[in-house]
Order: C-alpha cells, then sequence, then structure tokens
C-alpha cells in the first residue's frame, strides 16, 4: 500500500514498528562507508599485475624510441595516445595524454579560460559575469571546481537520454556569459544515464552566443559496464561535433582511475586540432612532460582496447552482486509504497535515489547515526543545495556485497521511517 494512502492512525502504527527496528538496528554497531564511489581492496587486486608489467630488465623504449626513463614528450607516448583514444572511441590525433588522474586536467581547463582565455578570447577572469550549466543530479567535484573560481552555476534537470536539452539550447544559443556545461555522458554520476544519440547530436548541433563556450564531457566511465549483455553505447562527441561544424567546441576527459588504480591511473584530454594546440601552448610551461613510465606501463599490462575490455569484466564481476544486492532490497521493500524512485543502471559507479521531497538531508543523518556513512544530501547540487532535499547518490563499491545487503536493509529502514514522520508532519 502506497504510504501516502495510509490513514494517520495507520501510520502513527507503522511509525512506532519501524522505531523499534530502527533501535535494533542502531544496537547492532555497523560502521559501513557508502559516501565515496571508490572500488574494493579486493576490487583493486584485479589490477595488481599492472605493477609488474614493467620492471629494471624491460626493454623502458615506447614504439617510437623515446626512452620513457627520461625527459621528454608533452602529449604523450604514441602507444598511450592510442590506447585512450580506444578507450574514449576517438582517435590518437584528437589526444595529450596527461598525469594520473582527470580531474586536474579538468581544473586547468577552466583555471587557462579564466587567466589566459580559450583560443584568443577574453580570459573569463576579466568578464563580469560567467556561467556553467550543471546537470543534476551531478558530480560533486565538477561543481567544486567551478564554484572555486566564482562560476555562477545553473541546474539543468537530467533524464534517462540525458539534460533536458530545449533548456540547455535555449541558454547557450542565446546567452554569452554561459561559457560551460558538466557532462558525464556515460553512466552519469550518480544516476547511470547514458546519453542518447538525439541528445549528443544536439550538443554538436548547438549554436553558441559565446565563441569560447565549450562542452566538459567527462567521460569517466566510458568502458565502466556492469554487464556483458546490456551495455550502453554513446555517440564520438568529437567526430559529432567535426560533422556539425563545431570542432572545437569539446573538451572531453577520461582516465584509467577506476580502470587500474584510483590515484595512479593515467588520464587525457581528447580534443580539436586547434584546441589542443592551443592548450599545448600553456602546457609546456608548465610541465616538461608526464609520467612515461607509467603511460608505459598501462599499454604493456593491457595492450589495446581489447586487453581493456577483458580487464573491466573483472571489475564487473566484484561491482554487480553489490548494485543488485542494493536493487534487490530498493525493490522489495520500497516497491510500490510511493517514497522513493531509482533506476537500475547498466554501468557506472553509483545508484541514485530519490526520496519524498524535503526527506534527503533525514534519510542520510539517520543512515549515519545507525553506521552507515552515505555521501551528504545536497552534494550531487551546485553548492550542495538540493532544491528539493530530495537526492541520495549510494556507492556500492567499496562495502562487500554482505555488507551492501545490511547498508542497504538498514537505508530502506531509514527511508520508511523519515518518510512516514514527514507524512505526519
Ligand atoms: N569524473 C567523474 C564523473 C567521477 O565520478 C570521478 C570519480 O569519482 C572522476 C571524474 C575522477 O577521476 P580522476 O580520478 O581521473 O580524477
Amino acid at each position: 500500500m502506497q504510504y501516502s494512502e495510509m490513514s494517520k492512525e495507520e501510520l502513527l502504527t507503522l511509525q512506532a514498528e519501524l522505531n523499534q527496528q530502527y533501535a535494533e538496528a542502531k544496537a547492532k554497531g555497523l560502521n559501513l562507508d557508502m559516501s565515496r564511489g571508490k572500488p574494493s581492496a579486493t576490487q583493486l587486486n584485479v589490477s595488481l599485475g599492472l605493477l609488474d608489467a614493467i620492471n629494471a630488465s624491460s626493454d623502458l623504449k615506447a614504439e617510437n624510441g623515446t626512452d620513457c626513463r627520461n625527459y621528454g614528450v608533452l602529449d604523450g607516448i604514441p602507444e598511450a595516445k592510442k590506447l585512450m583514444a580506444d578507450m574514449m572511441g576517438t582517435t590518437p590525433e584528437h589526444i595529450i595524454v596527461y598525469g594520473n588522474a582527470s580531474l586536474n586536467i579538468m581544473y586547468d581547463q577552466v583555471s587557462r579560460a579564466y587567466t589566459h582565455g580559450i583560443l584568443g578570447n577574453t580570459p573569463w577572469g576579466r568578464l563580469d559575469k560567467v556561467k556553467f550549466l550543471c546537470p543534476v543530479p551531478g558530480y560533486d567535484r565538477h561543481f567544486a571546481i567551478t564554484e572555486h573560481f566564482g562560476i555562477e552555476m545553473i541546474n539543468i534537470p537530467m533524464s534517462e537520454s540525458g539534460p533536458d536539452m530545449d533548456m540547455v539550447e535555449q541558454y547557450v544559443n542565446n546567452d554569452e556569459t554561459v561559457k560551460g556545461i558538466w557532462c558525464v555522458p556515460k553512466y552519469s554520476n550518480p544516476q547511470g544515464f547514458t546519453y542518447s544519440d538525439e541528445t549528443v547530436k544536439r550538443f554538436a548541433n548547438l549554436k553558441p552566443a559565446a565563441k569560447d563556450f565549450r562542452i566538459f564531457w567527462d567521460n569517466a566511465y566510458v568502458i565502466h559496464h556492469l554487464y556483458d549483455d546490456k551495455q550502453d553505447e554513446i555517440l564520438d562527441i568529437i567526430s559529432e561535433c567535426e560533422k556539425a561544424g563545431n570542432p572545437d567546441m569539446v573538451f572531453e576527459f577520461a582516465s584509467t582511475s577506476k580502470v587500474s588504480f584510483p590515484g595512479s591511473g593515467i588520464a587525457a584530454l581528447a580534443s580539436s586540432e586547434a584546441n589542443l594546440a592551443d592548450i599545448k601552448k600553456s602546457l609546456t610551461i608548465q610541465t616538461i612532460g608526464y609520467d612515461k613510465l607509467n603511460q608505459l606501463r598501462h599499454v604493456r599490462y593491457f595492450k589495446d582496447i581489447n586487453g581493456l575490455k577483458e580487464h573491466m569484466r573483472k571489475h564487473a564481476e566484484q561491482m554487480r552482486p553489490k548494485f543488485e544486492a542494493v536493487l534487490e532490497v530498493l525493490n522489495t521493500e520500497l516497491g510500490g509504497l510511493g517514497i522513493g524512485s531509482w533506476y537500475a543502471p547498466r554501468g557506472g559507479y553509483f545508484i541514485s535515489f530519490d526520496a519524498m521531497e524535503g526527506c534527503a538531508k533525514e534519510i542520510v543523518a539517520k543512515c549515519k547515526e545507525a553506521g552507515v556513512k552515505l555521501t551528504n544530501a545536497g552534494a550531487t547540487f551546485p553548492y550542495g543545495k538540493d532544491p528539493k532535499d530530495s537526492n541520495i547518490r549510494i556507492a556500492p563499491s567499496f562495502p562487500t556485497p554482505e555488507e551492501m545487503a545490511q547498508a542497504a536493509d538498514l537505508f530502506v529502514l531509514c527511508v520508511k521511517l523519515v518518510s512516514v514522520e514527514k507524512l505526519l508532519a
């Protein structure tokens, strides 16, 4: 029965039962962390072979003869460019391979636009107003970058096919203070949605009022499938933008953080020839070159895109049971109650849960009180403010499947309890 159809007496009886269950759950003394999307230690073992991929006896030259032990090569060794290009669904001439992670590339792109401007345009820091569109819910660290630079962030609602493109077109094509948009186009963080072909084409065909408007296309989960037989596909934004006559409109990012080791992977940016040349003018001041030995060992270990795909299957084997444990509990315990909605993603790192309006903060607080740490409510929105106080990001990767099931049991209990309280209020 839907909670909203219950009488006050029924709700009060239910509340008493749930309070009793909550007291029992608290007594179990759980101590679980589902706050950040990081792999478990067992999952990290999947990549240990990477550490043996090169050693003191290895030939440490890249395929073009570059000695990877020494200085040189600003934009990555050729085989690493090829590996990252294949992963991102583009070609090596669009790629710069950077260091250990992609978030600092994104920061750098915003920072350079701010201080030096993009392709000769006025640096954003000299403008009165700079705005970014932020599909919500989204990734808190994206929003942290734009907030750090004082950029005004505008929420754009997401649906299963991607951001609300009518709204995106309206802003981008008419407002020249709109300089960018944050996108996680495949297995989005946190909803696990993948942009449809139509959405990608509408992005590529934007007619920005600002010449230096850029799509920040963070393809962090491009190969992070959970299933062999149910995989999302996404169009290549770079070639779509070329076809649409907008070759310079996109900066695409990816890394092997959740392929090899978070914080010790390799990361890349993909963009047009003009953008890459513009970027390299600064990059050459910033560094002599990134860690080529790490690039080399990634290529030696994974070999090619097929090696990467095979490797991701091993990750999926560990991730799938955890996702399924959560979804199973959500379906059995909350299905039909009308107090929350969620989506079963086919990849990525998260499950996004939407509680009844005004309940998310309290649910997260109740979970914490009973020993389960979730991402702060609101974190999935710019400025940490979810206007409906409804969205909660669940990150199933770190706990074991058993712990995950326990945590999910507590989570649904807290959802029920807080919803009843809300309905009684
Ligand atoms: N982008 C998204 C959407 C993420 O969810 C994450 C990590 O959670 C990152 C980027 C971080 O990537 P990196 O480790 O390459 O900085």
